[in-house]
């Protein structure tokens, strides 16, 4: 009863005074067609208060009243008809431990704690059921001995017949993969296959043979860990034996050892009986990951992404409630796996922000991972080298067992980082978009073949204003966030709706070189054909990567040695390890540290990080060139030592003082409409309401104030407490209920990871 005492603070004019949720909406037939149809009955004094959603019950049902059961999905104070009509919920159905109960109160969790209708939460933990034909599952086998496939690859590589190269290296390497994974990640057309299948060289065998042989192969042999691998293995495995269940955060660089180190533990969970999650970034999903699963679970994992159709989806998670797997490896949305008894959540990369829903209710996987590893008494594993400054700090604070894996598993070295300061580059009369340093390096390699990545970072190109002699940039004088340009020669900001007139000289040093940052991938790879007409370049953006596999296809190229150099965004930090990049450069370490938004040294930090340990992945070492304006800033100075503690400490202090999360938290409530007066006038009339209450800043326009024709406005409200923001929500939500909003969409977001 407890949970509910929030409604008095809400509205307590609506509310009962007993405060007790009297009546229950049940639905019988749990699938996302129906979630709709629901019967509403009254919960008997006897079971007042026990009862709660999720909850299996029995009902009388129909005319007959006949016995069924079915779910609680809400619990109300208020009835939906004349109570005296309404039937009574007979018992609960206590020995039920069901699949749908936990996903049901995982729902309502996330609906409570992040705003949104009990549907929308329903439909975004519950799979559309859509039958497919059952999709052929295929799995392409190397025929003809590896001396013969090896003479094979010889011949081709001659012909330059780079797919059957491609095919024919996995082939050499692994006997046989996925079909799927072969024509997806690989990039391999049925007609390659069906070509080197017709030449007798592999053939392409169906599931249920496939399955058999795969059991007779046996699995890979496991590394053997190294001490600080043990130590981590040790500590989670023990506590699994004493049935202890912890969030775990293991900082360790990449390469350090940490999927083996999950594979590790998904062992020893599997073999107790129960099932693992694996969290990856859609993007890190790559062939090559996702591969090193297979051969340690075989066909007992599967996996899950975004090119999945509804039908291929609903029939992974039935798999999954058929406990015909054991692992599921997917982007966020893989936690809504319907397994019975999950032991473990692992999310790799936990830093990355698109772990953050953009959909409502905004959730944050590892806040939901954590919850749903509650509901099952299951144990969460967060994985980065740069964890997130919020899982850091819970791990400071003891929430979360911290461990580090410092060195490189195979013992790769370092690369030697050097921080090009452009204010002097432009001092010497350089204003080319490259470095002295960076153009000399780049020509070194070029000569002796070896391989270049060039890394715009474009996050925060929300053209913020800086001037290119001193690199001071334009900021709020009430918030320490960039102003951002808008078109009739305003400035203004995103957090309190400050706003001055454009500048056409820089207030520091009287330049008149300040203005907004513009150059993209396109203009830089134009230039870089310029300065060096010798080389072979490939772009990879949002541009070049629209199609389906582009990513993968640009990526193999890449790693096929097809060019020197590839530049692009944020994108090729991911992914493939390339042992012939030698040499990274990161044209614009600024663009990030200036995007309006509390995050943004953090994300810089990561990306820099990130983008550095591209370098030397083989056996040469590597160098990385950091260029930027702000050669002092701790985010960039950090980045070149590779020095997260350092980062952190500088971050955390600056959260503190401003409140900003982890410290605090910050709810965004954002309105939208395509009358840019109906948007603002809610927004306003909706802060109105709030504001007795809390602290609230805005509505202002929001940093992209229109997007398709739909005007948007957003209120701010920080809080030290989490709790206090949440009944701040349920208030709007209140007042949402009450004054219909007609056609305005309103968002919350809760601690949102961009700014709006
Ligand atoms: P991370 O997940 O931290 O990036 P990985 O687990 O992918 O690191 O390890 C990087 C590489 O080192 C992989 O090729 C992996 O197989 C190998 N590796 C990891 N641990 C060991 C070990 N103990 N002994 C030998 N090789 C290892
Ligand atoms: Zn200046
Ligand atoms: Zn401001």
């Amino acid at each position: 009863m407890k949970r509910y005492a929030k409604n008095d603070f809400a509205a307590p004019m609506y509310v009962c005074y007993t405060l007790c949720m009297t009546y229950a909406n049940i639905i019988v037939n749990i699938s996302h067609d129906n979630l709709d149809k629901t019967f509403q009955y009254t919960v008997p004094s006897h079971l007042e208060g026990t009862v709660s959603v999720g909850d299996y019950v029995s009902i009388p049902f129909g005319k007959g009243n006949r016995i069924i059961n079915g779910y609680v999905l809400e619990l109300t104070d208020r009835p939906a008809y004349d109570p005296a009509k309404q039937k009574e919920i007979v018992s609960i159905v206590t020995d039920a431990d069901l699949v749908e109960t936990k996903l049901l109160k995982l729902a309502h969790w996330m609906r409570e704690r992040y705003g949104s209708t009990m549907i929308t939460a329903l439909k975004t933990v519950l799979p559309v059921k859509k039958k497919v034909k059952a999709a052929e599952q295929k799995t392409v086998v190397l025929k003809v001995s590896s001396e013969e496939a090896i003479d094979c690859l010889r011949t081709c590589e001659k012909k330059h017949q780079t797919a059957r190269v491609r095919i024919l290296q996995a082939l050499i390497e692994e006997k046989e993969l996925d079909y799927r994974l072969v024509t997806s990640k690989l990039n391999i057309s049925p007609a390659t296959l069906r070509l080197l299948s017709e030449q007798g060289i592999l053939s392409i065998v169906h599931e249920r043979v496939y399955r058999n042989m795969h059991v007779e192969e046996g699995r890979s042999e496991k590394p053997v860990l190294n001490e600080e691998q043990k130590v981590i293995t040790d500590a989670v495995l023990a506590d699994l034996k004493n049935d202890i269940h912890k969030t775990y955060l293991i900082r360790g660089i990449t390469g350090s050892g940490k999927t083996e180190v999950y594979m590790e533990i998904i062992e020893a969970v599997v073999a107790a009986g129960r099932q693992a999650i694996v969290l990856i970034p859609e993007i890190a999903l790559t062939y090559q990951t996702v591969l090193r699963f297979y051969k340690r679970f075989g066909d007992r994992v599967s996996t899950l992404h975004s090119k999945l159709s509804d039908g291929e989806r609903y029939d992974q998670f039935e798999r999954a409630r058929k406990g015909d797997i054991d692992v599921m490896i997917g982007p966020r949305s893989a936690l809504f796996t319907p397994f019975s008894n999950l032991g473990l959540i692992v999310i790799d990369e936990e830093h990355e922000p698109t772990y953050k829903s953009d959909t409502m209710p905004k959730y944050h996987a590892t806040e939901v991972a954590r919850e749903l590893a509650a509901l099952h008494h299951a144990s969460v594993i967060l994985g980065s080298a740069t964890p997130s400054v919020t899982s850091y700090y819970e791990a400071k604070k003891g929430n979360y067992q911290l461990f580090t894996l410092d060195r490189r598993a195979k013992e790769a070295i370092l690369p030697k980082v050097e921080i090009a300061d452009l204010r002097e580059e432009l001092k010497s009369g350089n204003r080319s978009i490259f470095s002295r340093t960076l153009k000399a390096q780049i020509d070194d390699r070029l000569t002796r073949g070896e391989q270049v990545m060039l890394f715009l970072n474009r996050r925060g190109y929300a053209g913020f204003v800086s001037c290119r002699s001193c690199g001071h940039v334009m900021k709020c004088p009430h918030c320490d966030v960039s102003l951002s340009e808008h078109k009739g020669h305003k400035l203004v900001c995103h957090y309190c709706g400050y706003e001055q007139s454009s500048v056409s000289e820089c207030p520091e040093c009287h330049s008149k070189m300040i203005g907004g940052m513009r150059a993209g991938t396109q203009q830089i790879e134009e230039q870089i054909k310029k300065i060096f007409p010798q080389a072979r370049v490939l772009r990879m953006d949002a541009d070049t990567t629209k199609s389906k596999d582009s990513y993968e296809k640009i990526l193999s190229a890449f790693a096929n040695r097809e060019a020197d150099i590839l530049v692009g965004t944020q994108m090729i930090v991911k992914g493939h390890d390339f042992p012939y990049v030698t040499l990274v450069g990161i044209l614009a370490a600024d663009l990030s540290l200036y995007a309006n938004d509390y995050r943004a040294s953090e994300r810089t930090f990561q990306l820099l990080t990130q983008a550095a340990g591209r370098a030397g992945r083989g056996e040469r070492p590597g160098s990385v060139v950091i260029q930027t304006y702000n050669p002092e800033h701790y985010s960039v100075i950090c980045a070149g030592k590779q020095d997260y503690e350092g980062f952190y400490d500088e971050e955390i202090a600056y959260r503190g003082l401003l409140n900003y999360p982890p410290c605090g938290h910050l709810l965004a409530i954002l309105t939208e409409s395509i009358s840019e007066s109906m948007a603002a006038d809610y927004a306003r009339h909706l802060a109105e309401y709030l504001k007795n209450d809390i602290m609230i800043i805005g509505p202002a326009d929001a940093s992209v104030r229109k997007i398709s024709d739909v005007f948007r406005q957003v209120i701010y409200i920080k809080s030290r407490s989490v709790e206090e923001l949440q009944r701040v929500k349920d208030k709007a939500e209140h007042y949402i209920e009450t004054h219909p909003a007609g056609k305005i969409r309103i968002t919350f977001d809760l601690d949102p990871v961009h700014g709006y």
